[in-house]
This record gives structure tokens, C-alpha cells and sequence, in this order.
């Protein structure tokens, strides 16, 4: 997994743990294949027991379709927040969550925190190849990865996008 010291698409803990955790199926390189690396993220994870790992792995895959915004995103994170149970409690006068469900619990907890200061609507999938990154830009209106034609990972997110839109606007100034 990719984890470079200065990532500029690395989320602000303790977001960037869930980045990680859905980052940990990608499509890696040009061809495109699908690929599940969940066994090699979860055993560097203080995970307990194999019934642990598979709802883990199974929030990963919600939480996922959640940030590529498919399916009804509400429905969906509400079902979780019963499922683990998930209580808000105050501490030190603000608002924080508690539960009793392990990894899975500190992983969704870390996504209701996100919600609410409103970080979480900057953690993106990536339409063309579905890599997820935290969007620093100042209004928030990234699209695509970083992943550039050239590099080891060689390609080029919404680059055919780019090129039409570039096309268009051109055809435009022409007539
Ligand atoms: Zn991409």
C-alpha cells in the first residue's frame, strides 16, 4: 500500500486511517484490475479475531460505496451506526461517540467525527480509477487523483475528461 511521508492526497488524522483502510482495494497501474489487499492492511491492525476482520472488511466495502456516493448513502451508515452501536456522549463540553464494537467501532467513529466538522465530504473516490484521496484544494472541487501518465503506477485520471473539456472550450472560441 501506498503511504509516502508527504502524500498531498493523505487525509488529516484520524481520517487518514479510514483512507487507508478503503484504499486498502484499489485498481492499481494502467490495466486496471481490481485488487484486494485487505488481508496485508489488517494484519498490520490491532484486530482480535477473525469475526473482527470480516466486519471490518465489510464496513471497508460500505464505506466505500458511501464515498463513491452510489446507493443510499444514509441508509447505509445509519444501518452501521445500529449494527455497532454507536452512541454520541459528551466529553470535555464536545460531542464525541462511544461503542464496544472494536476496530470496526473506532473506524466508524472516526467517520461520524469526519461528518460533523465536515472533512468528510473533502475524502473522494476518484471516478476514473476509484482511488480514494482527501481533496485539499481551498473550495473543495478536486475530481480525479493525482495519478499521472509517466509515473511508476503509469496512467492518468480523467485526463480524456480534461482533453474533451479542453476541446470544447476551444471549439467554442473558434465559433
Ligand atoms: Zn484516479
Amino acid at each position: 500500500m501506498v503511504n509516502e511521508p508527504h502524500d498531498p492526497q493523505a487525509a488529516p488524522e484520524p481520517l487518514e486511517r479510514v483512507r487507508q483502510l478503503l484504499n486498502s482495494w484499489s485498481t492499481p497501474g494502467n490495466a486496471r484490475e481490481p485488487t484486494d489487499e485487505f488481508d496485508a492492511h489488517v494484519a498490520t491492525l490491532d484486530v482480535k479475531n477473525p469475526a473482527e476482520a470480516a466486519q471490518l472488511r465489510q464496513l471497508r466495502d460500505d464505506l466505500r460505496a458511501v464515498v463513491e456516493r452510489s446507493g443510499d448513502v444514509e441508509t447505509t451508515l445509519n444501518a452501521w451506526l445500529d449494527r455497532l452501536e454507536v452512541r454520541p456522549t459528551i466529553e470535555d463540553g464536545a460531542l464525541s461517540f462511544r461503542h464496544r464494537a472494536g476496530l470496526p467501532g473506532d473506524i466508524l467513529a472516526v467517520v461520524l467525527g469526519a461528518i460533523q466538522s465536515g472533512s468528510w465530504e473533502r475524502l473522494k473516490a476518484c471516478p476514473d480509477c476509484q482511488w480514494v484521496f482527501f481533496d485539499h484544494s481551498r473550495n473543495g472541487s478536486k475530481r480525479w487523483c493525482q495519478m499521472t501518465a509517466g509515473g511508476p503506477e503509469g496512467r492518468s485520471c480523467g485526463s480524456i475528461a480534461k482533453v474533451k473539456r479542453y476541446r470544447d472550450r476551444h471549439k467554442q472560441s473558434q465559433g
